[in-house]
């Protein structure tokens, strides 16, 4: 572990899936073929240290672009370029249901001035509060707006009673990519792409890891402050316009939102506040046990959705501590007691589009459970 986490933080080694302290959860490496003999030499694949997954990802992304470069209109069963996303949602916005108000917020744009979009899905009605789902801070996790893209669908089309009774309670705001840069590098230019793309000065490596940059201990543990890594925290604390455009979002109606759900990839696990480490060793919320009964009726529901196995817990102890996360953020500056953290199924972050329709009905699932155990906790 110890090793893994050096090579990951000091080795041009790019890290799929991150080492974590889960017990028999593996890390997943994307490696050259020279890298592969150091990994080999440390974790020798003889002995079962080390396995090879896929032997040749190239051919399964040149497969890929094959068939994405043939797709030219938005598909919902397969996955979509920015430009693809943004026609898409303007679309929902310009179709919405009788006597409902379908309406897109512009929040702040990133550094490469793309607009941070967010669709509202809103009812009239006094004091109604908000469930808010993003998506793609890590801009490779294309599994996570694909999926999220279809539960705004599930929501905007109200067929479904489920999907009527939610927003007859609620108002759901949808924030799809934000991250926009690099996930138009990842479709442009490098398919595994984390970072924003800012410039860093004094570096030839661009990007920040933008769930490292907020403002709430910042720069503390779990995090790099070497721009060519992964998990590059940012000059300052809120460095990025992206990171600065979600804190004050987040702080403006933070006092309405009941849930806040921060979609990630590849880990199957449900993470909770907080990352941070306090005198040493992971710190606890108060409300621990609150946030621990509903992650499990959460991931619960995911499992007995097609028998895949989720871990659920406190983000530090469960993973490994980190620190500038959106997830503290939230809770601890804008208020937000049940705020999640999914990590979608795999397998890795190039899962085939095959993986997107099972990893929605899983996650669909999950939030119906995680909102019926909210609100069972507050009666
Ligand atoms: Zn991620």
């Amino acid at each position: 572990m110890q090793l893994l986490k050096h090579l990951q933080r000091y080795s041009d080694i790019d890290f799929l899936v991150e080492p974590t302290r889960i017990i028999g959860k593996e890390a997943v490496m994307l490696v050259d073929p020279d890298q592969l003999i150091l990994i080999d030499s440390k974790f020798p694949i003889s002995t079962g240290k080390a396995r090879i997954l896929n032997g040749n990802v190239e051919k399964d992304l040149e497969d890929m672009w094959k068939r994405l470069d043939q797709k030219k209109v938005f598909n919902i069963n397969d996955y979509n370029t920015l430009e693809d996303i943004n026609s898409e949602l303007d679309r929902y916005a310009a179709n919405c249901k009788e006597g409902v108000t379908c309406e897109i917020e512009e929040f702040g744009n990133s550094v490469e001035g793309r607009p941070l979009r967010m669709l509202k899905i809103t009812k009239p009605g006094p004091d109604r509060k908000v469930l808010v789902f993003d998506s793609t801070i890590h801009s490779r996790e294309w599994l996570a707006p694909a999926t999220l893209l279809k539960v705004l669908d599930l929501i905007h089309k109200q067929e479904e009673n489920d999907a009527i009774e939610l927003l007859n309670k609620y108002d759901f705001y949808f924030s799809i990519i934000l991250n926009p840069d690099g996930y138009v590098y990842t479709w442009e230019t490098e398919r595994f792409w984390r970072k924003t793309r800012s410039i860093n000065p004094n570096s030839i490596c661009n990007g920040v890891d933008l769930d490292r940059n907020f403002d709430i201990k910042w720069g503390t543990v779990g995090a790099s402050t070497n721009p060519c890594t992964d998990e590059f925290c940012g000059s300052a604390k809120a460095s990025e316009p992206e990171t600065k455009a979600i804190q004050d979002l987040s702080l403006r109606i933070g006092h309405k939102v009941l849930a806040w759900n921060t979609m990630h990839t590849a880990a199957q696990t449900i993470l909770f506040a907080w990352s941070v480490l306090e005198d040493g060793v992971c710190k606890m919320a108060d409300d621990h046990d609150d946030l621990s009964r509903v992650a499990d009726a959460y991931a619960d529901a995911i499992e007995n959705t097609y028998g895949t196995v989720w871990r659920r817990g406190n983000s530090c102890l469960l993973t490994y501590p980190t620190s500038g996360t959106q997830n503290d953020y939230l809770r601890a500056q804008a208020g937000i007691k049940w705020v999640y953290t999914p990590g979608l199924r795999g397998p890795g972050f190039n899962p085939g589009s095959n993986a997107i329709e099972p990893s929605f009905r899983e996650y669909w699932n999950g939030v119906k459970a995680m909102i019926k155990a909210i609100e069972d906790t507050k009666q």
